[in-house]
């Protein structure tokens, strides 16, 4: 490929040098290959057996004997892929019995399945707001809500984070008489911690604002049986788009949305991303109705999770870490710089704990950290073992 000498030329060069300066240096730890699994939370990396706590398999369903069969036996009911598009021929009985499980558990008339929660975000915004609507985002939330709104030409307003009030002042500045929808993270991605749901919900109802609730990391998670963000706060029919992905408690792949049997149509008709892109392939498509079967069949992982996310918190607090304003399985260890940040994560993984750092611009500049996750697969013990190593580190690196 001859040099062309243009900006996409200078683009590809200048990360290419990035990458390759911080591999010389042994801070690059991304991309790293999973050979194995090793049961419970453990996975084998470079050979080496290590402890998982980076993992968004919050109930620790991947490898579950039930979703494992049910994916099997959908591959030889159906196949591994589908006739095309569901709104053509790729539609199969699996995935209506998907969205029927869906919206039982959402508590709602019905439910959309799309190829990914990344998709889902960006067809079901694009597909509801456009040129003259104004959508508030919370300045958090995940890349697929703000793309979704960059796609779909609407004013987008960006309030502070979790700040109801300043969400409220940015209503008076949009028009009264113009459609006004709300998108915000249920659990924020990087700092682990939840939308004040009651207050947002109130300011909605007085805006007449609709209200899009991304839940990726709050099934599963949040409330006594893992229905998510209404459950958490006994707040059921107040979310009127309730979006969330099958790629992390449930060990599949996938996004839907559930709403009201109107919504639904509308979206089944007018997304993009659903009208002009394959089916989900069989085989996962089962494995996600599965693990919504085992999530209502064993309670008891929900209450692991919790339990453990509050061992893993609890302990890195009492040892002086800031772990700023989680309350779930996502646990921020701050370390200020990136540097920092980069040698905590070598510091854990030469002693067999897999955890990634996450630096500006995923986060604001000095507020880098190791993003820790916890599962309902982790023992007590384990999560002891993980806090002294990072004691151990954070007191070698002066985190804390
Ligand atoms: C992971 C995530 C998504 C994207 O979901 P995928 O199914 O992985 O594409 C969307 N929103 C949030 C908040 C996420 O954390």
């Amino acid at each position: 490929m001859a040099d062309k000498g243009d900006s996409i030329e200078w683009r590809i060069r200048a990360m290419c040098e990035r990458v390759a300066q911080a591999k010389a240096a042994g801070l690059y730890f991304f991309n790293m290959p999973i050979s194995e699994l090793r049961g419970g939370s453990r996975v084998l990396v470079n050979g080496r057996q290590m402890a998982m706590f980076a993992s968004y398999s919050y109930l620790g369903l991947i490898g579950h004997p039930r979703i494992q069969a049910a994916a099997r036996d959908a591959i030889e009911r159906y196949g591994t892929g589908t006739h095309g598009v569901r709104t053509l021929a790729g539609t199969l009985n699996l995935h209506r019995e998907l969205e029927e499980a869906i919206a039982q558990m959402k508590g709602t008339q019905d439910a959309i399945t799309f190829s990914s929660g990344y998709i889902t975000n960006l067809t079901v915004i694009s597909a509801l707001v456009g040129r003259h609507d104004f959508v508030f985002v919370d300045k958090y939330d995940h890349a697929s809500i703000v793309d979704g709104c960059l796609l779909s030409s609407a004013k987008m307003v960006r309030f502070k984070h979790n700040d109801m009030a300043d969400l409220e002042t940015k209503f008076r500045s949009a028009p009264s008489a113009s459609a006004k929808l709300v998108v915000t993270d249920a659990v924020f991605s990087m700092d682990g911690d939840v939308i004040d749901l009651p207050r947002l919900a109130e300011l909605c109802r007085q805006h007449k604002a609709w209200l899009m609730v991304d839940e990726a990391h709050s099934l599963g998670v949040l409330g006594k049986t893992g229905h998510g963000i209404e459950e958490h706060f006994g707040m059921e029919g107040v979310v009127d788009i309730k979006m969330g992905t099958l790629s992390k408690a449930v060990p599949s792949v996938g996004g839907y949305v559930a709403g009201s049997s109107n919504l639904i149509t509308y979206l089944r008709h007018h997304s993009r991303g659903y009208i002009f892109t394959a089916a989900l392939p069989p085989p996962q498509a089962a494995a996600a109705l599965e693990a919504l079967r085992v999530i209502q069949d064993e309670p008891w992982r929900i209450q692991a999770l919790q339990q453990n996310a509050q061992q893993l918190i609890r302990g890195l607090k009492d040892r002086g870490f800031d772990t700023l304003n989680t309350e779930t399985a996502i646990v921020p260890l701050l370390c200020v710089s990136d540097e920092n940040a980069f040698r905590m994560t070598r510091e854990a993984h030469e002693e067999d704990l897999f955890v990634l750092p996450v630096v500006s611009p995923a986060v604001p500049e000095g507020t880098a950290r190791l993003r820790t996750t916890v599962t309902a697969a982790h023992e007590a013990s384990e999560i002891e073992q993980a806090l002294d190593v990072f004691e151990r580190a954070g007191k070698k690196i002066g985190v804390i």
